[in-house]
């Protein structure tokens, strides 16, 4: 059983990576206004994983014992003045998910709940890899500037990116 700290923290959590879900879906659908049919493809499979995340949350907090307690979602921005700017807005959204998940990491290992500590490490390797990829999109759009051949390429390229392969029953 998880304590009440815990257990709040990890509900916080649950909001954050939903938050994270509908930041995304957010940007998808300016880019979609946009007419980049790639980069809204690419961001609304982002807020699909997103939502894969704040569900594995909260189906831990349930096998622990725990109780699931949902808290409004704030909502996100609408309005970004370019694809770069967007691409920007997820890396630096994904630092602030970084952040919030060592935070929740070092409660934990606070108060030993040490199966909290198993189960987050898959959450620090992920972050890992999402400031990863959204450095590497950030790049490639400043490379690009304003070059609308180019642009088209990029939103091309990104629009083929797949859903993740479900992972194994645990
Ligand atoms: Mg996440």
């Amino acid at each position: 059983m998880l304590n009440q700290l815990v257990q709040d923290k990890i509900n916080e959590q649950i909001n954050n990576e939903l938050y994270s879900s509908y930041s995304y879906l957010a940007m998808s659908s300016y880019c979609e206004s946009q007419q980049f049919t790639g980069c809204a493809a690419w961001l609304r499979l982002q807020s699909q994983e997103e939502y894969t995340h704040a569900m594995r949350l909260y189906d831990f907090l349930i096998a622990r014992g725990g109780r699931v307690i949902l808290q409004p979602i704030k909502q996100p921005p609408a309005e970004f003045e370019s694809l770069t700017h967007v691409f920007e807005q997820t890396l630096k959204q994904e630092q602030q998910v970084t952040a919030q998940i060592d935070s929740l990491y070092e409660l934990a290992f606070e108060q030993k709940a040490f199966a909290a500590l198993v189960e987050l490490e898959w959450f620090i390797q992920e972050q890992v890899e999402e400031e990863k990829t959204a450095r590497e999109i950030v790049h490639k759009f400043k490379l690009v500037g304003d070059d609308p051949p180019s642009l088209l390429d990029l939103d091309r390229e990104l629009g083929e990116r797949r859903p993740e392969a479900e992972e194994p029953a645990q």
